[in-house]
């Protein structure tokens, strides 16, 4: 049974949930909400800065970034900042991850790349796979370098792990089908959560996403900053023994959050 504490963290959550995803139905204004200047772990085999934009579609309750979500979320710079920044480290950066939040909410994403292009930069950009429509659009016209699209769970567990109760798993289904076959270099990545995945989600994404290139599984870690609080990572084991399951699928699956 849930305690107190338990049951009102639980309807928090929900309330949460039901009055921010009201607010994020609809694509929005861009806000930059953070920047980190430097990375050589977001971008794979690229220096790379990585910029985060507020508001998201979903409220996966492992969520890190808790305060990028709403449309309250804090804009930490203008773009003018920004393109400053991005202009003065040409020589030094070679590419720029697009990250949220959502990224495919923003109603001028198409105009912000083409912005990071024109200087040179490669993009990789993050998505939940909610907006296939975006992805496809912005993938035609030759914007995107890299994509990393993350798949929350098995499609059963989807309504819980991206916490949408009626969460509609064909667009999650049509975003994971065009990348498998497309031609834009591409990851698959799950952040595992032990309370949230066990081995029958990982059954479902090795059988659904049977041949992708590469899939990622990411420990969770509580960052401060999560949704909602009680969630605990992964051993090393457990991860392995998931892994173990998505290889007769998925040649290329490696673990991230992990010490070897
Ligand atoms: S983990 Fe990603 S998709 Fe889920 S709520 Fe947070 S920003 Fe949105």
């Amino acid at each position: 049974m849930l305690s107190v504490n338990q049951t009102s963290e639980t309807v928090r959550y929900f309330v949460r949930i039901i009055l921010v995803y009201h607010e994020n139905k609809e694509a929005k204004i861009m806000k930059i909400c953070g920047l980190q200047k430097t990375t050589l772990l977001d971008f794979p085999g690229h220096v790379a800065a990585t910029i985060f934009l507020g508001g998201c579609n979903f409220r996966c309750p492992f969520c890190h970034n808790s305060g990028l979500l709403g449309n309250d979320a804090e804009e930490a710079m203008t773009e003018d900042s920004l393109f400053t920044f991005l202009k003065r480290r040409t020589s030094v950066l070679e590419g720029v991850c697009i990250t949220g939040g959502e990224p495919t909410l923003s109603d001028d994403l198409e105009e912000f790349i083409r912005r990071i292009r024109q200087m040179g930069y490669l993009i990789k950009l993050d998505t939940n796979g909610y907006r296939p429509a975006v992805l496809k659009d912005l993938a035609g016209k030759g914007l995107l370098d890299y994509i990393a699209m993350d798949i929350k769970a098995g499609r059963e567990n989807y309504p819980r792990t991206a916490g949408i109760p009626g969460i509609q798993i064909k667009y999650i289904e049509e975003s994971a089908a065009f990348l498998m076959n497309g031609s834009i270099p591409y990851e698959f990545r799950t952040t595992v959560v032990k309370e949230l995945h066990g081995n029958r989600d990982f059954l479902d994404i090795g059988q659904w996403l049977k041949g992708c290139s590469h899939y990622y599984l990411q420990n969770y870690v509580d960052s401060g900053e999560v949704l909602c609080t009680g969630f605990t990572s992964c051993t090393k084991e457990e991860l392995l023994a998931f892994a173990e399951i998505l290889h007769p699928y998925i040649a290329d699956v490696s673990l991230r959050g992990i010490d070897y």
